[in-house]
């Protein structure tokens, strides 16, 4: 029964492990993504720093915002 108690214990502690490992990474993937989450191409270093939380390549970005806007081409 002990060793049940131990177990159950063990898999919850690995659980919230994994629940925090995961959290970070979405926090990571807050700050910048290195590849446009649209078509996946890299996204410029340089872009990365200048805008803190970037998802999207330029191209990307500009049609996002035009979508967001209502912006029909
Ligand atoms: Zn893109």
């Amino acid at each position: 029964m002990k060793d049940q108690i131990d177990r159950a214990n063990e898999l919850a502690e690995k659980e919230r492990e994994f629940a925090l490992a995961k959290y970070r990474q979405k926090q990571t993937a807050c700050v910048s993504l290195t590849d446009c989450e649209d078509c996946d191409e890299p996204i410029p270093e340089e872009r990365r720093r200048f805008v803190v939380g970037c998802t999207r390549c330029i191209d990307c970005q500009q049609d996002h915002e035009h979508r967001l806007k209502g912006y029909r081409k």
